[in-house]
């Protein structure tokens, strides 16, 4: 199978010219102008931007969460993905207290097996740190899950105390792996919990309200100091805080290898969506809470001047029906997460770019490139060159979309961004070298996907 796409502007993290690409099989075999090169279809890319494939190196598919399960699963979620011009993700495996590291990426590899349209690696989520588990992160890493994520809330469930953080970030001084840090304090976050529920504060606001950016903001200098002194480079999840933000922006102009994503929730909602009326405001409680508004031009900032190096999405759909509604009296019980994997691409090109926030080779590099750099996806995905994975997005800068739950392909009964309009949009999507998205129509296959070996950091 071959593919020649022509006319096409390709932009990657440093470049923007206008080219053909020729696709042999599942990689870029030569990229020209004026290719002449019989082909088993010709695409006429004719004023579209050609990008590397979106990889969202945060999603949460098939994910247990206080008694329910995010209701994306690998197939429906990934599809979505695909529509919204994504082609890689890495979403994370649990283990449990008791469980081997192995069962859990086992029992993920399962959830994802023969269901998912696009490629997957994961992330470990660790929720103990001992002997045993510290020659299982080797292991792991030897077989391409170089990433470990810990926590520093939900005590209880995921969190974990600074001895257990340091000895896993001293492990990857020699394994090579990555740890990926929540940063919140979550012992601060429980008793302000506690104490708003005893005052009969019951209602989805009070979820922000319980977890101030103070919080984060020490949880994140916390982290980053004690991969400093464990002398090995940190990724801080889900930044959401300006005061989270200094801290990392400290950090980096001492020179140390902290590195944080944020998302896009938090460059376009703010905590005024916690006081739409009635129970509203829970399709908006996620972990760390969307912040004030005038966070958002503090965030771009930083994605503009690269303290903030990833935009992922923290997928993690929860409907409204059934699932939301566990926290109707009880805004602790609303299971925390929002979707997002469609979605990304196109707020992110709409608000960023196109209001000239960031420029479109940083748009590549925030989306793709980055992540695939740090997450040891790179060369292989994250750029669009000679042996690459031919996993490209024909991107349409004109095409206008009103996002709705109506149209979107989330397994989730709302939208967070309903009825805003965003301008470009992704209009034919190439994973490995097949066509998964065709004019905006899915043409891929569940199962498609591959699961990502990954490598360590460089
Ligand atoms: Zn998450």
């Amino acid at each position: 199978m071959s593919l020649l796409i022509k006319h096409g502007t390709i932009v990657t993290a440093v470049d923007q010219y206008v080219g053909d690409v020729f696709v042999e099989g599942e990689k870029v075999s030569t990229i020209g102008t004026a290719l002449d090169i019989p082909a088993d279809r010709v695409i006429d890319a004719a004023g579209k931007y050609l990008f590397p494939g979106g990889i969202d190196v945060h999603t949460h598919l098939d994910m247990p969460f206080g008694g329910t399960n995010s209701a994306d699963d690998f197939e429906s979620g990934t599809i979505a993905a695909a529509h919204g011009g994504t082609t890689s993700i890495v979403d994370f495996a649990i283990q449990f207290r008791g469980q081997t590291l192995h069962d859990a990426w086992e029992t993920w590899m399962k959830k994802a097996e023969g269901k998912a349209a696009i490629d997957y690696g994961f992330h470990m989520i660790m929720t103990e740190v001992n002997d045993r588990i510290e020659l299982e992160m080797d292991a792991l890493v030897r077989q391409g899950i170089t990433s470990f994520k810990l926590f520093m809330a939900y005590p209880g469930v995921f969190m974990l105390d600074d001895a257990s953080i340091f000895k896993a970030l001293m492990r990857t001084g020699r394994n090579g792996g990555t740890i990926c840090m929540h940063a919140e304090n979550g012992g601060v976050i429980d008793v302000l919990t506690k104490k708003a529920l005893s005052e009969g504060k019951t209602a989805p606001k009070y979820h922000a309200l319980t977890r101030p950016a103070r919080a984060e903001a020490e949880a994140t200098h916390r982290a980053i100091a004690l991969a400093e002194i464990a002398d090995v480079p940190i990724y801080i999840v889900h930044l959401s805080a300006a005061e989270a933000l200094e801290m990392v922006t400290e950090a980096r102009d001492r020179g140390v290898p902290a590195f944080a994503e944020t998302c896009p929730q938090y460059l376009f909602l703010s905590y005024d969506n916690y006081e739409e009326p009635g129970f509203e405001g829970a399709k908006y409680v996620m972990s760390p809470p969307l912040r004030p508004k005038d966070t958002q031009d503090r965030l771009w900032r930083g994605l503009a001047f690269n303290d903030l190096q990833a935009i992922s999405t923290d997928h993690c759909p929860f409907c409204m029906k059934e699932q939301k509604t566990l926290g109707e009296h009880d805004f602790s019980k609303i299971p925390n997460g929002a979707p997002g994997i469609e979605t990304r691409m196109s707020l992110v090109y709409d608000g960023g770019v196109r209001t000239g926030r960031i420029s479109l080779n940083r748009f590549v590099e925030l989306t793709s490139t980055s992540p695939a750099k740090i997450f040891g996806l790179f060369p292989r995905k994250g750029t669009i060159a000679p042996g690459s994975d031919a996993d490209i997005v024909v991107f349409d800068p004109e095409k206008r979309v009103r996002l709705s739950v109506t149209t979107l392909h989330m397994n989730v009964d709302y939208n967070p961004y309903e009825g805003r309009e965003v301008v470009g949009a992704a209009e034919t999507v190439i994973s490995r070298g097949k066509v998964v998205v065709d004019g905006g129509q899915f043409v891929g296959r569940a199962g498609a996907g591959s699961f990502l070996k990954r490598s360590t950091r460089m």
